[in-house]
């Protein structure tokens, strides 16, 4: 539907003799382009949104004359109505965060386990615990198993560096969406992963790192948390 509606700004002039009719003015006529669902800054959740598109036009008398041009397209709220600029796009919805978390805690399971630990049954129950407390509550170990078997075949023995490219592609999107404390919570989360069986091996404390690396944490407080993880919370 493109539905149209009009709305006047202040920049109307009135007559002079104070009838207090309205001569002329610009108003803006709006269409609607797209819609979909944003996190809405102006009531602050998820809601539907129209991409909308605006034409300012002088109008005398009710008439509308001369073309003033079109304006910058909005994002209008269908909840409280307001129109926000379209880079409130680049702020996940509360639904696309809680799923973007959950992949990430997953990614960052699967990284941990394979860099060492797959064969201790208590690591590997740890990673079930963990991606299931992150919202896949369906996970199984033999899930995750079948999984990394996978991942190893299709990367081959030793190639982390599509290992740490596919980390990063789970990770990168959400860091700039979390505060420090969330951040350091997810990599805090494969630690105790890799410490399920014991102290951390080299391929661990690498896989650690690059989930640092993904997630913006300065290498100090990576080793900072990889240190603090040793002591339950
Ligand atoms: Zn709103």
């Amino acid at each position: 539907m493109s539905g149209v509606r009009r709305s006047r700004d202040q920049r109307g002039s009135w007559s002079s003799r104070g009838r207090g009719v309205r001569l002329a003015g610009v108003r803006t006529s709006w269409h609607t382009v797209d819609d979909g669902d944003f996190f809405c800054p102006g009531c602050g959740g998820d809601r539907s949104y129209r991409r909308r598109a605006g034409r300012r036009r002088f109008v005398l008398l009710g008439v509308p004359l001369l073309s003033r041009g079109a304006v910058a397209p909005v994002l209008e709220c269908a909840a409280c109505q307001g129109h926000f600029g379209t880079e409130a796009l680049g702020h996940p919805t509360t639904y696309r965060l809680a799923s973007l978390l959950r992949d990430a805690v997953h990614a960052i399971a699967l990284t941990v386990l394979a860099a060492g630990g797959c064969e201790s049954r208590t690591a590997r129950q740890t990673a079930v615990d963990t991606v299931r407390s992150a919202g896949f509550t369906e996970c199984t170990e033999d899930q995750l198993l079948t999984l990394l078997a996978a991942l190893s075949a299709e990367r081959g023995r030793g190639d982390s560096v599509s290992a740490e490219i596919e980390l990063h592609e789970a990770l990168a999107p959400l860091a700039p969406h979390l505060a420090p404390a969330g951040r350091e919570g997810l990599l805090l989360h494969g630690a105790r992963i890799a410490l399920a069986d014991g102290q951390y091996q080299a391929a661990e404390r690498a896989a650690l790192a690059a989930v640092g690396r993904s997630l913006r944490i300065d290498d100090e407080d990576v080793d900072r948390l990889l240190a603090q993880a040793h002591t339950p919370s």
